[in-house]
């Protein structure tokens, strides 16, 4: 651990008021904050996360805390174990930590997350992290991404009641393989023992309810917290320039953010206020059991949120008034990215909840693979489908013709429809990341498809997408070991 950090034992045992909040059905919100950059002072920003606290505690109206992430506003940021440090020792069980596997290796994760859990912070969200802008494909190949599947998993392993861990799913994908291969990895990561999920940040709440709908329609109950923001003008441009992986601001929404930054600077920010107040109060009405919004940095804006967000929750009796009034402030405006427009169900947001059955599932066809790659499937299952019990370099040069083979410590080509998942530049194993562009096209690069939407694809027309919710796929170590972490 490079943090050098102490264990500081907290004695607040058998309490969790974040997790007894989502049992009870308790509305929540969570104000995001980030672990500060490596040329900030320490004691400065810890001064700031503070104050943020302080304002957050003395909230009456609805529970507030706090959600810290970690190399996320910053790539090289304070170790997150230090910068929570700061906060009063007591009640640290609100707050939620995120967990990057940016640059960090299994161990080192897993050694950060207990180091949390004894200085009482409980409730944990692995991510796997994401491509720092500007970064080439050696830089990506050349760092340890741990995979939020595998953190889950080794917190499981550890059986330790204390701990509370969640997921992030980024429920904004608007092809039929980006939904179904986001949605498979949520599963796999529920099944690995998250408790409950955080959505990425994005406007279109057709998309929550989506969500929503999908896991209900599958028996799964799970609490889900939706992410919001305070948007101004710079974070608006870093969408536009493509800094923040996996947010979808489409054509539509832009227009009416910039005639509203048109009028004045105030007015732009009084419709970003109106905006949080809707949309808390959709996402209640949805059925989600809070919002984290990011973007309020101070003690004013954290009162100002609070003020305006109870007005909303109070304000709406019903679904179809609240409803009404969302339209209106969004003029309908469509809110998928032209041209990609599918979602799962019909009629979302015609009803709070499914009139009887749940409706229809949207028929859309799953792109056909081409002969060639037919025949490059059939021949990749007869040849390899014992490949995951023989030596990793044998065969090698066929497996790296047929199937893109890197060469790995084990091979996992049967557990991943014969397609190397280190095609994936982070060598993520499980599933797509949320990084995944609206079209399918990998994070790091809009002219080449996330390897994870093609293993989908396959899974689909196979009939065989169980295993993408069920199979564990190790990692492989190569990556650590090159890092000189076994
Ligand atoms: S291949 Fe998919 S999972 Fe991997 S970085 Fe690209 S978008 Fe993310």
């Amino acid at each position: 651990m490079n943090a050098g950090l102490q264990l500081e034992m907290n004695f607040d045992h058998g309490i969790n008021r974040f997790q007894n909040c989502l049992d009870n059905g308790v509305f929540s919100l969570l104000v995001e904050t980030g672990a500060p950059a490596l040329d900030t002072e320490l004691e400065h920003a810890a001064e700031r996360l503070k104050n943020l606290e302080a304002a957050a505690s003395a909230v009456s109206v609805l529970p507030t805390s706090l959600a810290i992430t970690d190399k996320y506003l910053y790539y090289d940021c304070w170790n997150i174990c230090d910068f929570i440090s700061a906060l009063p020792s007591e009640r640290r069980d609100r707050h939620v930590v995120y967990l990057s596997g940016f640059g960090t290796s299994p161990d080192q994760l897993l050694e950060t997350a207990n180091i949390c859990v004894a200085k009482g912070f409980r409730n944990l969200v692995p991510v796997s992290g994401n491509i720092r802008p500007g970064d080439q494909e050696a830089d990506v190949r050349g760092r340890d991404y741990t995979e939020s599947v595998t953190l889950l998993k080794l917190l499981r392993n550890q059986n330790n009641a204390r701990i509370f861990s969640g997921t992030a799913v980024n429920p904004f994908k608007y092809t039929k393989d980006a939904c179904f291969g986001n949605y498979y990895k949520l599963i796999k990561k529920l099944n690995m023992g998250a408790g409950f999920m955080v959505t990425h940040l994005g406007w279109d709440l057709a998309k929550l309810q989506e969500l929503r709908w999908y896991l209900s329609s599958r028996g799964m109950y799970y609490p889900a917290i939706a992410r919001l923001w305070m948007l101004t003008q710079d974070k608006m441009e870093k969408i536009l320039r493509g800094e923040m992986p996996g947010v979808v601001l489409p054509g539509s929404l832009r227009k009416i953010l910039e005639a509203e930054f048109r009028y004045s600077s105030t007015q732009f920010e009084a419709a970003q206020w109106r905006r949080l107040q809707l949309y808390a109060a959709g996402c209640k009405l949805l059925g989600f059991s809070g919002i984290q919004v990011a973007g309020i940095d101070t003690p004013e804006k954290l009162n100002i949120a609070v003020q305006r967000i109870a007005a909303g929750l109070h304000e709406f009796d019903t679904f179809y008034q609240w409803r009404a009034a969302y339209r209106e402030h969004l003029g309908q405006i469509d809110l998928s990215p032209y041209p990609y427009s599918f979602y799962v169900f019909e009629k979302l947001l015609s009803n709070q909840h499914p009139q009887g059955e749940f409706p229809q599932m949207r028929v859309a066809k799953t792109p056909v693979p081409g002969i060639g790659e037919k025949i490059g499937d059939f021949l990749r299952r007869f040849m390899f489908f014992q490949a995951n019990n023989q030596a990793p370099n044998e065969r090698y040069i066929l497996k790296k013709l047929m199937a893109g083979c890197h060469a790995c410590s084990a091979c996992r080509l049967p557990q991943t429809m014969y397609i190397c998942p280190e095609k994936c530049p982070k060598g993520l194993a499980n599933g797509p990341c949320g990084g995944t562009r609206p079209g399918g096209g990998c994070e790091l690069s809009t002219v080449r498809e996330c390897v994870h939407l093609r293993i989908a694809r396959h899974a689909i027309l196979r009939n065989e997408a169980d295993m993408l919710e069920d199979d564990f796929v190790f990692q492989s170590t190569l990556r650590n070991k090159k890092n000189g972490v076994e």
